[in-house]
């Protein structure tokens, strides 16, 4: 075992997805920290391993039956060498310390890919919206943003959305904030277009993600046209790569939630991906009822949890897990491979267990981690930022085109970097090297703090 992940599990006990996550990053930087002794002089891991601040609070509130509830709310300020604190918040049962470290260790090497101002955080809360009122969920992100709000500030620290929290959570958050501060400022992103948002913010991680995919097929004269794609998850990264993996003549043929998984041999198409769209954002129903309305599909459950639940074990060309980490295992792994997947590109973030991420680089085939090919989600919250600071409005396409930009700029530093340093065509290391690189700079120049 490494020196520094000796450290990590010493130090953070019982926290497995962020010992995986930092161990990624080891794996791949060793021949950097060999060819240059100034990252390992500066102690430039050791470092980024710790939080620059780790806040935990409790937040009370109550339910629609006058009962008190109390959940634990937090705030990963990870790294800020290159612009202020910015990542997501989650709701979600399995939140807790390890996850938001695994996710904000994530996100500095995100970020810094994007090539914006922008330093890596991640938040959230054990809270489970799922079943709650519109009325228990707002009550739940005012009392949350009630001590969240002294903590950050749109030069301090920028939260948005992730797993359970929306555009609903952010308006509701945002609020808050803007009561407590008495100040407008683009202190969250995600927020609604005509109060502050951004064109394209909604799409951007699923657009992104399949912009990226487009990328590494064109390397190999390829392209989506006519290939069948298998698509996990059903939230707002989900529904948008299917949307644009039917835009550019793919056939997206499964979408799931943590019940189970629907597989649609027509293919899931335009007026279909309304009804997912209507029945996940508007009516918070299961995916199943996909399949009771439309014949062509079939519903299959899977336990919550179970990583080795058939999704992966259907025939395609293409895979984009979408929902969260660790979704898809070893077994998935070697089925996809054994099935003759062209590509895997990471919608969520750090979606194959590392046995799995092993096999799949070892077999050659195109695979980007989420940090390279989801990063048109934050790249896109810092395109809000800017819009912000400056008061102004950008249209869908010149932000659009922005994002296509900055994707086909991360494809290509990734695989620069990992050519540089004998990874050539791996995207994992390539990302987390020029990631790494770019932050480890800022550190040294910014001195021992
Ligand atoms: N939660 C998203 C991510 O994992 C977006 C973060 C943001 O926009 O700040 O990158």
């Amino acid at each position: 075992m490494s020196e520094i992940l000796e450290i990590v599990k010493n130090q953070s006990p019982g926290e497995p997805e962020f010992h995986q996550a930092v161990e990624e990053v080891v794996e791949s930087v060793k021949p950097v920290l060999d060819k240059h002794p100034k990252y390992r002089n500066h102690k430039i891991l050791e470092r980024m391993v710790e939080p620059e601040r780790l806040i935990s609070f409790r937040v009370a509130w109550l339910d629609d039956n006058q009962e008190i509830q109390v959940n634990r709310g937090y705030r990963v300020q990870m790294n800020s060498a290159l612009g202020p604190y910015k990542g997501g918040i989650r709701f979600h049962p399995s939140v807790y310390g390890g996850v938001l470290k695994f996710l904000a260790f994530e996100q500095t090497f995100k970020n810094a890919l994007t090539g914006l101002p922008m330093g890596g955080g991640k938040g959230g809360s054990d809270f489970n919206p799922k079943g709650r009122s519109d009325t228990e969920v707002m009550r739940f992100c005012q009392s949350f943003m009630a001590e969240l709000a002294r903590h950050i500030g749109n030069r301090t620290d920028i939260p948005a959305g992730d797993i359970g929290v929306g555009g609903r959570e952010i308006g509701f958050m945002f609020g808050a904030q803007k009561k407590i501060s008495n100040q407008f400022a683009g202190v969250l992103t995600g927020k609604g277009v005509g109060w502050g948002g951004s064109m394209m913010r909604t799409e951007a991680t699923g657009y992104g993600l399949v912009y990226f995919a487009q990328n590494m097929l064109a390397v190999k004269k390829n392209s989506l046209k006519d290939k069948v794609c298998i698509v996990s998850g059903s939230g707002n990264v989900a529904q948008h790569a299917v949307e644009k993996i039917i835009d550019l003549g793919g056939k997206p043929i499964t979408i799931s939630d943590s019940s189970g998984f629907i597989h649609d041999e027509q293919g899931i198409d335009a007026d279909k991906l309304s009804f997912i769209k209507d029945l996940k954002n508007n009516r918070r129903g299961r995916i199943k009822e996909y399949a009771d309305k439309y014949s062509s599909a079939s519903y299959t459950e899977t336990k919550n949890g179970d990583t080795e639940n058939g999704l992966w074990h259907i025939k395609a060309d293409c895979a984009f897990p979408c929902a969260t980490q660790n979704e898809l295992g070893k077994k998935d792994a070697e089925k996809l491979v054994g099935n003759g997947i062209k590509l895997i590109g990471e919608g969520a973030n750090m979606p194959l267990t590392a046995e799995a991420a092993e096999i799949v680089i070892k077999s050659g085939i195109l695979y980007s981690p989420g940090k390279a090919s989801n990063a048109g989600g934050v790249a896109t919250s810092g395109i809000e930022m800017m819009q912000n600071y400056m008061g102004s409005y950008w249209s869908a396409k010149e932000v659009d085109e922005r994002l296509k930009k900055i994707m086909s700029e991360i494809h290509q530093n990734c695989l620069d970097a990992a050519e540089a340093y004998g990874f050539k065509d791996n995207y994992v290391a390539g990302a987390n090297i020029a990631g790494f690189i770019k932050v480890a700079d800022a550190m040294i120049a910014q001195g021992v703090v």
